[in-house]
């Protein structure tokens, strides 16, 4: 039976990561759908579809040691660096976060009933809900932390203490013409910085009232 080397996968950006399928995982808007940046490079390569249909699987599974082995000895985690977390993943999750006390969890989700089931419950455990102009109006009532993205030429961000992070939209590896600089953007889209390794910003929510 296939098994990866390892459950985690290495993202240049953001470090190491819990890389989920899209296919069946997802609740995209339409301009998230459009510029989705998991649908094109290495994350669609026939060996990553194979480990993010793994790690779901593994995911909802009760013998958890490999993963937790390779979380504790890392200081910060993405989860679902790409693709998106399911409600019944989230046992897992929680488990996990719990036996690597000190590695800080995080990551952004479509699904606010994800991120209600996992924020507020462990200090290293925190998800952002991310949002854009696509998003339908009842993503708004929810009261924890933001992101917005993609951030296309033209939208408009609101000026609203929830939103810790503004991901201006990208693609290979360069912000589109016609996007301006925003206060919240991710600097490290800008190449300002060199991941998240020296910024923390989304798993801190610095910035965020
Ligand atoms: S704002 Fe910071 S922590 Fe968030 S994705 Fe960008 S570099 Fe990483």
């Amino acid at each position: 039976m296939y098994s990866p080397i390892q459950i985690l996968s290495n993202n240049k950006k953001c470090g190491r990561s819990l890389n989920l399928p899209i296919s069946g995982h997802c609740r995209p808007t339409k301009a998230c759908a459009f510029c989705c940046y998991a649908r094109s490079g290495n994350t669609v390569r026939p060996g990553a579809l194979k480990k993010a249909s793994y790690v779901s699987k593994y995911l909802v599974g009760k013998d958890l040691g490999r993963l937790v082995d390779e979380c504790s000895q890392l200081q910060h985690v993405r989860l679902n660096g790409t693709g998106d977390l399911l409600p019944e993943h989230v046992r897992s999750v929680l488990y996990i976060a719990r036996r690597c006390s000190d590695t800080k969890f995080w990551g952004m989700t479509r699904k606010v009933e994800i991120a209600e089931a996992l924020n507020g419950r462990l200090s290293n455990l925190n998800m952002l809900v991310t949002v854009d102009a696509t998003s339908p109006a009842s993503v708004w009532d929810y009261e924890g932390r933001m992101c917005y993205g993609p951030r296309r030429p033209g939208d408009v961000v609101p000026s609203d203490g929830r939103l810790v992070t503004v991901f201006p939209r990208h693609a290979r590896g360069r912000v589109v013409n016609g996007v301006k600089h925003h206060p919240k953007d991710c600097q490290a889209v800008w190449h300002k910085i060199s991941g998240c390794n020296v910024c923390g910003r989304c798993w801190s929510w610095k910035g965020a009232k």
